[in-house]
């Protein structure tokens, strides 16, 4: 789990990514790491959604160039990982 360790993040990073993001602070690399733990923690994408310029972020796809085809390939590139 070490190696995926750096993109999975705990709930309370992503939580801190989130808070950032609302300032404008977050990373790119910080905004995917967050996207990805949406994808599967649903508790966060709660706080997201409580957080109305978070929700803004990740559904604005200028903010986060990500598209669909790369989020699933990311998916499978985590999954991978997970397995290792
Ligand atoms: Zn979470």
């Amino acid at each position: 789990m070490s190696k995926a360790k750096k993109i999975l993040v705990s709930c309370s990073e992503a939580n801190h990514f989130c808070d950032k993001g609302q300032y404008k602070e977050s990373t790119f690399w910080e905004k995917v790491r967050l996207n990805i733990h949406l994808i599967y923690c649903k508790a966060c994408r709660k706080y997201s959604s409580n957080n109305g310029k978070l929700t803004k972020l990740v559904k604005n796809p200028k903010v986060i160039s990500i598209t669909p085809s790369d989020k699933e390939a990311m998916k499978k590139k985590l999954q991978q990982k997970m397995m290792d």
